[in-house]
């Protein structure tokens, strides 16, 4: 039976033990139900096998229980290794005086539509950086505008439109295209009046012709001087925004320019402390990349100085799929490290601070799907039930393109 001792024992040779910290407990009411001594916070500790979690979880769930840790205590307890992610947990665990931890945290202040299509505002271009080092495949520009003059201001993980000039082959106007923000509120001159993008610029073959075809509004952008007007309308989007939580763990998977919202993040956690008095973030941020070849790990050098940085809260797991190989000798892609380290972000979705974001690529989610219906099966969990249930509290988070 589960002990409140808060000391975990290992059952078996094979069998792994969890610690789970609840609070919210109902305890007494019912004689089938376990007694618990409640520590000083309120909390209670439940020792787990690894075999009995979902069953366990559902359980606290019926008693009313929040669970607000869980902590491994077999060989890969965070306890002992240093520079896993869970040291962001670990971080978490100390003291005693945590601010309650919000799931579904309700975004009040969020920014929406203030420029339309009729009457967008028209910035200028302020800068535009190659961010594919020599050696990569294609053009992707980091993209800077000037707000001053105008009321445009927006949150991390939202996007503005862009319209670009001219007709389109019907000779309407063209329409808006989306992008996300790759800068956080502040703007990366950190004076609250620019915006930032980080675009690539479409180029295909035409299935027929076999010709290059060039994208309308990404060539337009990659294309743009510094000192050139653009029409931008918005901000929109609430489907990305980051959790007021300090505490939270932050897992993020992105391919190609799907890493926007999340430099804008990251930013936002760890460069920007000193513009933020009220989010100083202390939990764990994992950021996965997937992309060619290494020449195309966009903004590869700042990600590492932060790592360098902070090396208990943020880590960063590359899938290079020209370069590195899965298990199976096949091209690396982000869905095969996230079978790789499936077991961790199973644990840690357990965790009701912890939010999943997925941006990038349409079809990147089938195979993150794959990976953690390996990992929740091992748990004796349905994935596709989990998920859904993540998704209602607001904890997964998808925008693929
Ligand atoms: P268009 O001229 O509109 O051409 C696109 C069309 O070309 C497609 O509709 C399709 O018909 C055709 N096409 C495309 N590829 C092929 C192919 N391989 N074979 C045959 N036909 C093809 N983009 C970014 O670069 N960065 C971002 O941060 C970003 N964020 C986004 C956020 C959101 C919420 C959304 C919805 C999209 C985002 N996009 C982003 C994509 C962006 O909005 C545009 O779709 C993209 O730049 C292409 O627009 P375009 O005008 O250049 O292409």
């Amino acid at each position: 039976s589960p002990s409140g001792s808060g000391v975990a024992t290992k059952t078996g040779a094979n069998s792994r033990v969890f610690v789970f910290e609840v609070e919210g407990i109902r305890q007494g009411g019912n004689s089938d139900q376990q007694t618990y001594p409640i520590r000083r916070s309120g909390r209670v500790l439940i020792t787990v096998p690894y075999e009995r979690m979902n069953q366990e979880m559902r359980r606290i769930s019926r008693l009313g229980g929040r669970i607000v840790n869980i902590r491994a205590c077999d060989g890969t307890s965070p306890d002992q290794s240093s520079t896993t992610p869970e040291n962001g947990l670990q971080s978490q665990q100390s003291g005693e005086q945590k601010k309650p931890m919000t799931q579904a945290k309700v975004h009040t202040e969020v920014p929406v539509n203030i420029y339309k299509p009729k009457n967008p505002f028209v910035g200028k271009c302020l800068s535009s950086v190659e961010l594919v080092q020599e050696g990569g495949e294609g053009t992707v520009r980091h993209l800077t505008f000037d707000l001053s003059g105008g009321d445009l201001h927006y949150v991390e993980g939202q996007s503005i439109g862009i319209i670009p000039p001219g007709t389109d082959a019907n000779g309407k106007p063209h329409k808006l295209r989306l992008y996300s923000i790759a800068s956080t509120r502040h703007g990366d001159h950190l004076d609250d009046k620019t915006v930032s993008l980080c675009v690539r610029q479409l180029e295909y073959k035409h299935p027929e012709t076999g010709e290059t075809v060039y994208g309308v509004c990404s060539s337009y952008l990659c294309n743009l001087e510094p000192g050139a007007d653009i029409a931008i309308t918005g901000p929109v989007g609430k489907e990305m925004l980051l959790p007021d939580d300090e505490e939270a763990t932050i897992i993020m998977m992105a391919t190609g320019t799907g890493i926007a919202p999340f430099r804008a993040f990251l930013w936002r956690m760890f460069k920007e402390r000193e513009q933020n008095p009220d989010y100083q973030f202390k939990g764990l941020a994992w950021l996965f990349f997937g992309c060619a070849y290494t020449p195309n790990i966009l903004y590869k050098e700042e990600l590492e100085e932060l790592q360098r940085q902070f090396p208990d809260n943020l880590r960063v797991t590359y899938a290079i799929s020209r370069e590195q190989q899965n298990k199976d000798g096949g091209k690396m892609y982000i869905q095969h490290r996230i079978q790789e380290n499936a077991d961790e972000l199973w644990q840690l979705n357990q965790k009701p601070n912890t939010h999943t974001y997925i941006c990038g690529l349409k079809g990147m989610e089938g195979g993150i799907d794959e990976g953690m219906s390996a990992a929740a099966s091992k748990f004796g969990a349905d994935w596709g039930e989990y998920q859904k249930q993540l998704k209602k509290e607001h904890r997964w988070h998808v925008e693929t393109y």
